[in-house]
């Protein structure tokens, strides 16, 4: 018997007209809302003026919160909940990439729970009321925080991740128009490109896949593979819808799965080195691959996944590595500060093949020590 439950409360409107299909959603939420964007982004992409637009249309009111840095600080996003209480705020619309989309989860539950310390945010039972209604303006094709509800935040250390997720930090509604992807440089294309690829493969391979997310995950990795493996030198409009469609299925995949090993492995690349998100989790698929074909399961999976895609696991192992195209040289110290840091997270379980410890530092050796 197949797995097949699903969970998916967020409304999801596709295309150029998204926010016209979706509007009395987000009218109907309140009177006063909170827009949570990055520094140039939202307004670059058209997205913001958009909102604004039809939020004045509506006479509803808005506090543009624009302090929110890639790999949101979980601080930025408690001082921002202060705001939106102190200025009663009844809604949040995060427009950007996953930074903005991911600090609106966690603003949303800091605004209703003022009480809260800071770390408190990831204590189910330290949060006693429901966040405010959230809403997802992807100006990014990657992460799908659009249609998950996890909020993954930089610690106060500033170079640990933790995952805030709670049952009601859902978007009531995501609203994915992939004209707000045009203006992202080439460089964040494809990063981000990769990373909603790495969502797709560490999602089919997961223990936990349902036949939904593998088939979410398959529709990813299809149109993100076949867009990018023909590395365009610019990538038009079709591309860029094709790639927002995908991200956003990836979104719904890792939903259901979580994501596997590539994700933490990376975020000390990311925090450490400055590495974007997407190429720190493609320089460890092809160890992805390499290690879950020492399983049985994990052989067969990889096989199928590939061969859904129309490739081998072969190319994926020198391709994926390749255009992430990091090249960092590490003594063994700065090597074991980058593992020690993501030692522990609970997505080394989430594949059929359960690397160590020692295999962390194997792989991290193999890539970055020094000779
Ligand atoms: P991002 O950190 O949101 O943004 C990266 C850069 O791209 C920023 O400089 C941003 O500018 C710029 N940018 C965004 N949209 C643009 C556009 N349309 N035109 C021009 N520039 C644009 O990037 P991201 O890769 O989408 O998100 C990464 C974050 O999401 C990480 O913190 C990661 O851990 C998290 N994540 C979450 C999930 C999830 O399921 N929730 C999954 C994977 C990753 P501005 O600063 O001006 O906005
Ligand atoms: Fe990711």
């Amino acid at each position: 018997m197949p797995h097949a439950d699903f969970y998916m409360p967020t409304r999801l409107f596709f295309g150029e007209n998204a926010l016209e299909k979706g509007k009395d959603l987000l009218v109907a939420a309140g009177r006063h809302a909170m827009l949570v964007t990055g520094k140039q982004s939202a307004r670059k992409s058209g997205a913001l003026d958009d909102v604004t637009a039809l939020l004045k249309n509506a006479d509803i009111t808005y506090t543009v919160f624009d302090g929110i840095t890639e790999n949101p600080p979980l601080l930025t996003c408690f001082e921002a909940g202060r705001i939106a209480a102190r200025e009663g705020v009844e809604f949040v619309i995060g427009i950007g990439g996953g930074s903005p989309l991911d600090a609106a989860k966690a603003i949303a539950a800091f605004a209703t729970n003022p009480s809260l310390a800071p770390e408190d945010i990831f204590d189910d039972s330290k949060r006693t009321e429901p966040t405010l209604p959230i809403f997802a303006i992807p100006t990014t094709a990657g992460t799908g925080s659009e249609v998950n509800n996890y909020s993954i935040l930089t610690l106060p250390s500033g170079v640990q991740k933790k995952t805030f997720k709670a049952a009601d930090s859902w978007p009531r509604a995501a609203f994915v128009d992939p004209r707000y992807t045009a203006t992202m440089s080439n460089e964040t294309t494809l990063s981000t490109a990769l990373d909603a690829f790495a969502h797709a493969m560490e999602s089919y391979l997961s223990p936990r896949s349902t036949v939904f997310s593998e088939n979410a995950a398959l529709l990813a990795a299809r149109e993100i593979f076949d867009v990018i493996s023909a590395l365009p030198a610019e990538y038009d409009a079709e591309m860029r819808a094709r790639l927002a469609l995908a991200a956003t299925a990836g979104g719904m995949a890792i939903s259901v799965t979580g994501t596997g090993f590539p994700h933490p492995l990376g975020y000390s690349l990311t925090l450490l080195d400055g590495i974007p998100h997407g190429r720190a989790c493609a320089v460890f698929a092809g160890d992805y691959i390499t290690y879950n074909e020492k399983s049985e399961i994990g052989r067969e999976r990889i096989a199928s996944f590939a061969a859904a895609i129309g490739t081998k696991p072969a190319v994926l192992k020198a391709f994926l590595p390749g255009v992430a195209d990091v090249s960092l040289s590490m003594t063994e110290a700065e090597i074991e500060r980058h593992v020690e840091l993501i030692a522990g997270a609970k997505n080394y379980t989430n594949s059929p093949y359960i690397i160590s410890k020692e295999e962390i530092f194997d792989i991290y050796r193999a890539h970055f020590l020094a000779n």
